[in-house]
């Protein structure tokens, strides 16, 4: 079945409590970040070890950055740098920068997207919508089924399809989706669908969610082409 998923108005009075907890969450990665760093120079480690320190680092830095413009969006009055962004390259530097995750269960991210595909978004929050997408898509699927990245122009829009073969959901568990803090993962935090809904408001977007329990799920987003010249 299928089922358009609105943004509600709550998502908003809870924005705040959400940047003190991401506020709170930056202070023990910046000490685990500073011990790693420390590790890393120590020269009696093997050269194995020290490129792990060095990929628990990166990892940390990416965290820190979801974290930074985490809280940029939360703050509702600030002012974002309004891009043309190019759909194909975007989504091709998503993927890189998921693969080695998806990967860990045997996920690969096969993309396909048209060239020439624009939309007026902001590249670091279209970068986070499709980021916390696919991840989820990864997280969903523990048995190599893959992951699909479709995009293009439909109508006057801008489609893209993240396709997965995972756990699926059902009527119930999609209706709860974008509500701070639900999670069924037992290390998920509930925020990454709720920051995903905000942004595809902002740009006047839609999102919908597609699923059959057991079976996979695609989510679509869409937002207005705009042409360039
Ligand atoms: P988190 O990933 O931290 O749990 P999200 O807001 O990103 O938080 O997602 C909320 C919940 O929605 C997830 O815990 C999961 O149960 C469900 N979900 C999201 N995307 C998918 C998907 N592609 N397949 C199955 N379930 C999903
Ligand atoms: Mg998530």
């Amino acid at each position: 079945y299928y089922e358009q998923v609105q943004q509600s108005e709550r998502l908003k009075t809870t924005g705040q409590l959400a940047a003190a907890v991401a506020h709170e969450i930056r202070n023990p990665l910046t000490v685990v970040k500073g011990f790693l760093q420390l590790y890393k120079k120590e020269e009696s480690f093997d050269e194995q070890v020290k490129r792990n320190f060095a990929l628990m680092i990166d990892e940390l830095d990416a965290a820190e950055h979801v974290i930074s413009h985490f809280l940029t969006i939360a703050k509702p009055n600030k002012e974002v740098k309004l891009e043309k962004v190019d759909v194909k390259d975007a989504l091709q530097s998503v993927a890189d920068l998921l693969n080695s995750y998806g990967l860990l269960n045997d996920n690969k991210i096969d993309l396909h997207v048209e060239e020439n595909c624009y939309i007026a978004i902001n590249l670091i929050e279209f970068k986070q919508l499709t980021i916390n997408l696919v991840k989820n898509a990864i997280e969903a699927s523990s048995h190599g089924s893959g992951i699909t990245v479709i995009g293009g122009k439909v109508k006057n829009s801008v489609e893209i399809r993240i396709v997965d073969g995972g756990l699926g959901m059902s009527e119930s568990e999609i209706k709860d989706l974008g509500t701070p803090f639900y999670s069924l993962k037992t290390k998920g935090t509930g925020l990454g669908l709720m920051i995903c809904f905000n942004i595809v408001e902002k740009y006047n977007g839609t999102i919908e969610f597609n699923s059959v329990k057991g079976n996979g799920t695609t989510v679509t987003i869409r937002f207005p082409f705009v042409r360039i010249n």
